[in-house]
């Protein structure tokens, strides 16, 4: 009963073994060993004592009821067949039966009551769904109320599954035949960067996602899409041959056809160009593509996905200690004190981290504080729900800091060893008491007293701060990240054990993509593009590069939308899905002259390609990821590439080939025989990784970068003696105007945005894996009863929501979890239905990131329906909480309004043109 992954449960008494001078037999899970014991595992004795312990375990299987042949499946299996134990006992017919969930069935005639699934449950993942029912014969595992699974809270994480040794909880029909190899990679999807185990069968099919018990990231865990959303790789819809337009029409064409049309179409619009990197693909992926757009395409406008997730963070903690990673492990989570989980909806959006903060405070009773305007489901587990109106970030954070200094809680010592600016911002805080801010934030000064002291002295140990993309995707994302750090600073939790800041990563790589250089202003290594470092990359790869910041991937729609950029080549990312008022960002990408993109999937923006080129999955790539603790980990390739698809990189160097002959300059910088080779490459240019090869990856697994030299161990934590710039800045920050779009009378409620557990982003690959999208088949449109009371609207009804922008249709979900006033749509794209058709394009002015979280929508039953129009609206029309806000901005911000800078209005847009079809 012991599995790898949990402390000894001592159900199944299999383990037995002889202690010399200790009567009778001892369970070996349950006995420490000590020096000089004498054990014996086995002997005719224990032999045959341990049969009988099976041939009783057996017993307690009804396999009349699970196996024509009336065999017992799984582990328990094989330890019979090993100790040559027959099926002597039979046990009576068991009626609980569940294939509620549409991943896995549950048929306890095989249960023989180990506990393992439940202890896989409760003290692994520390979910809680399922428990031991009942007592003697009518024991059994059970959700609540025995309920069939579906209804309970479980995450479909598979853990059980995973653990069951006898078939009892198992898998829904494998994919394929028995597996014959095992593939070890990392998780696709987000950046906890989960180990897993890939069962392939022998037509190099996965049938099986299993954990990995030894990766210290996820310590043996997954989630449900980690174990149960790989399928699809195999899908049909996947692209397995370059595409051309022709007369409008995308058709099939050869490689070479391909490869010399974007070779000479990017040379033709060399000068107005840019490039989206992918974070899903491999380190190796973006170096390789960063250093193509900036040797050979001359420029720095190359950018990828964490302009709409962490810009801001990495914006703010760049400028304050010159450097936008997590300082810290996720093992210091597990140690610390005290947790404050900003703006995340962990359990959805880092599924295995959300179960490793469960695990502290289960386990350590370490507190928890919950900065969120949503009852997300940590607020289960939660010592103290802050819930801030909507734009209101930064006079909350700044509240906090107030109080802390207030009760003199700030750390001395750390502000005058390691800061500077302690006094002016100290001077800054001036107008934030909570007694002050608490009618703007909504947030009680009692309650924001009790946060200050709970992070500045946690009760053990030091704090973490982790915050998602609620901080960030805003007009104030950078001050609001400011405030954030200003918070760690003022109370030294940062570079100490159990301590640490921790700006949530997206993507599976969105931290290796930009460490790879795919960043507009940073080269690989996350080095600024000055001078002196430019220098050094020119001579490192031959060629003359540009000290001008590039295009962010927000400023490359406007610019297309301007008529000012030509040309994009975009890798993995889909802006006409990602970026928000989805219409503007269409008309924008419709005038460009020249469009390639690589891919896995016909996405909606391959869709209005010139040239679209078939790439590689997850699982046919060879190379590494980079996770969120900035752990460098391994991704192997476990089937060969689909179709005609081609590795990135490849494709990448294909390119440059063509383009470097076209230019009349050397190639020789993109003749990598293999991804190892790529990285190397990587390190000898980036200093934060100069230590770490796949081969050491392949010896010893991930190593976290700091890892200057071969033999250096790679750094779990960051900052504990100095930061990379020296001393921490303490930047003031005020609280602006709170949002970029007011409710009115005709657009009354406030759409936040995010994430669900079942999906990723825009639901590309997760909308092609049945049970993903069983679980979650429609958009739900998350409404407070009332308001859906008063518009008449029940649960799970059609219903239609509308922006000054755009509408979208979904289902309602009456929950108190949005506040009233408030509702919440996810991002995924689910029959023809985005939240970003809704939301505002303006962006906030220092890191460019859109203002996904706050838009002014109403929401209706469908019907005929008006057109949504800017027309009519003004502020002076805003009652409620819209008043409230207003006032705020006027008490907070007597300076001129922040200037987030806003797209061109509907009539101020460019004319719509065409997109030509190219010679080709
Ligand atoms: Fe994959 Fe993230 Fe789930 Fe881990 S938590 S299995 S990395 S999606």
């Amino acid at each position: 009963c012991k599995d790898a992954d949990q402390d000894p449960i001592g159900s199944c008494r299999t383990c037995l073994v002889d202690i010399d001078g200790v009567r009778g037999l001892r369970a070996s899970c349950h006995t420490p060993a000590a020096e000089g014991m004498i054990v014996r595992t086995a002997s005719d004795a224990l032999d045959g004592v341990r049969k009988t312990v099976l041939e009783l375990t057996a017993g307690m299987v009804d396999r009349a009821s699970i196996a024509p042949d009336g065999a017992v499946t799984g582990v328990l299996d094989g330890e019979l067949r090993r100790y040559g134990a027959g099926t002597r006992y039979a046990a009576q017919a068991n009626p609980h039966r569940d294939d509620s969930s549409p991943f896995f069935d549950t048929d306890l005639s095989a249960c023989i009551l180990c506990g393992r699934c439940v202890a896989a449950c409760q003290d692994v993942q520390h979910i809680g769904a399922i428990a031991v029912a009942g007592s003697g014969r009518d024991a059994r595992i059970a959700a609540f109320m025995d309920r069939p699974i579906i209804d309970s809270i479980c995450t479909s994480c598979g853990q059980c599954v995973s653990v069951c040794p006898t078939g009892a909880i198992v898998a829904k029909s494998p994919a394929g035949d028995a597996a014959v190899r095992q593939v070890e990679s990392t998780c696709p999807y987000c950046g906890v960067g989960c180990g897993i185990r890939l069962n392939m069968d022998r037509h190099d099919r996965i049938i099986e996602v299993l954990d990995q018990p030894g990766n210290p990231s996820s310590t043996g865990m997954l989630c449900v899409k980690g174990r149960f959303g790989s399928s699809f790789v195999h899908h049909p819809d996947r692209l397995t041959h370059p595409l051309i337009r022709r007369n409008g029409v995308l058709e099939p064409a050869s490689w070479d056809e391909a490869l010399d049309l974007v070779a000479t179409q990017l040379v033709r619009h060399r000068g107005s160009f840019a490039a989206l990197a992918s974070a899903k693909g491999t380190n190796e992926d973006g170096y390789v593509f960063q250093k193509f757009v900036r040797l050979l395409m001359s420029t720095n406008s190359i950018d990828h996905c964490s302009r709409l997730c962490h810009g801001p963070s990495v914006k703010a903690m760049m400028l304050q200690i010159g450097s936008g990673a997590t300082s810290n492990s996720y093992e210091d989570y597990e140690n610390a004190g005290c947790l404050m989980v900003v703006g995340s909806d962990t359990s959805s959006n880092h599924p295995v981290i959300a179960s490793r903060l469960r695990r502290a405070i289960d386990t350590r009773g370490t507190k928890l504080i919950v900065v969120n305007p949503m009852r997300i489901d940590l607020c289960d587990y939660t010592d103290l729900w802050l819930r801030p109106n909507p734009g209101t970030d930064v006079a909350l954070f700044n509240s906090i800091a107030r109080a802390i200094v207030d009760e003199g809680l700030e750390d001395p010592e750390f502000i005058a060893a390691r800061t500077d600016g302690f006094d002016e911002w100290r001077r800054s805080l001036d107008a934030y008491a909570p007694e002050q801010t608490e009618e703007m934030t909504g947030v009680p000064a009692e309650l924001v007293r009790r946060a200050a002291r709970t992070y500045a002295r946690p009760p053990f140990s030091g704090s973490c701060l982790l915050w998602g993309m609620g901080v960030t995707q805003h007009t104030s994302g950078t001050d609001n990240a400011h405030a954030l750090v200003n918070l760690a600073l003022a109370t030294g939790q940062v570079g100490s054990p159990g301590s640490g800041i921790s700006p949530l990563r997206g993507q599976n790589n969105v931290q290796g993509c930009g460490d790879a250089g795919c960043l507009p202003d940073q080269l690989p290594g996350l080095q600024g593009v000055g001078a002196d470092i430019v220098r050094e990359f020119s001579q490192a790869w031959g060629g003359d590069l540009s000290t001008a910041p590039g295009l962010t991937a927000t400023e490359m729609i406007e610019e297309a939308a301007a008529g000012q950029l030509d040309c994009m080549y975009v890798i993995g990312e889909n802006p006409l899905l990602s970026e928000p008022f989805l219409a503007h960002a269409k008309q924008a990408i419709e005038r460009l002259q020249f469009l390639v993109v690589q891919e896995i999937f016909m996405t909606e923006t391959a869709e209005l390609a010139d040239v679209v080129l078939p790439s590689t999955s997850f699982a046919e790539k060879d190379g590494t990821f980079t996770n969120s603790e900035r752990r460098v980990q391994r991704v192997r390739a476990a089937i060969p590439p689909v179709g005609e698809s081609r590795h990135d990189w490849q494709i990448v160097c294909d390119v440059a080939t063509r383009v470097a002959k076209l230019l009349g300059v050397r190639a020789d910088g993109f003749a990598f025989r293999d991804t190892p080779a790529i990285f190397d490459e990587l390190a000898s240019v980036a200093p934060s990784m100069r230590g770490i090869s796949h081969a050491r990856l392949d010896a010893e697994g991930g190593i976290q970068w700091p890892c200057p030299t071969p033999d250096h161990p790679g750094t779990p934590r960051l900052f504990t003696e100095t930061f990379p710039i020296g001393r921490g800045r303490f930047v003031p920050v005020t609280q602006g105007p709170p949002a970029a779009e007011l409710p009115s009378r005709r657009f009354p409620l406030i759409l936040n945005t995010g994430r669900v557990l079942y999906h990723w982003h825009g639901g590309t690959m997760t909308r092609r894996v049945p049970g993903l999208l069983a679980r979650s088949p429609s958009v739900r449109v998350a409404v407070h009863p009332e308001d859906a009371r008063e518009r008449g609207i029940v649960d799970g009804e059609e219903v239609v929501v509308t922006s000054r922008r755009g509408e979208l249709r979904g289902t309602a979900l009456l929950t108190e979890a949005v506040r009233r006033g408030e509702i919440f749509v996810p991002f995924v794209k689910l029959a023809e239905s985005a939240a970003n058709f809704l939301t505002n394009a303006a962006y906030d002015p220092k890191s460019k990131i859109p203002e996904f979280k706050v838009c002014a929508v109403r929401i209706d039953k469908p019907e005929p329906s008006a057109a949504a129009g800017a027309s009519g609206w003004s502020a002076a029309d805003s009652p409620g909480l819209n008043g409230l806000l207003l006032r705020l901005a006027s008490a907070h911000a007597p300076a001129p309004a922040r200037s987030a800078r806003r797209r061109p209005g509907a009539a101020e847009r460019p004319r719509v043109v065409r997109r030509r079809a190219p010679a080709g």
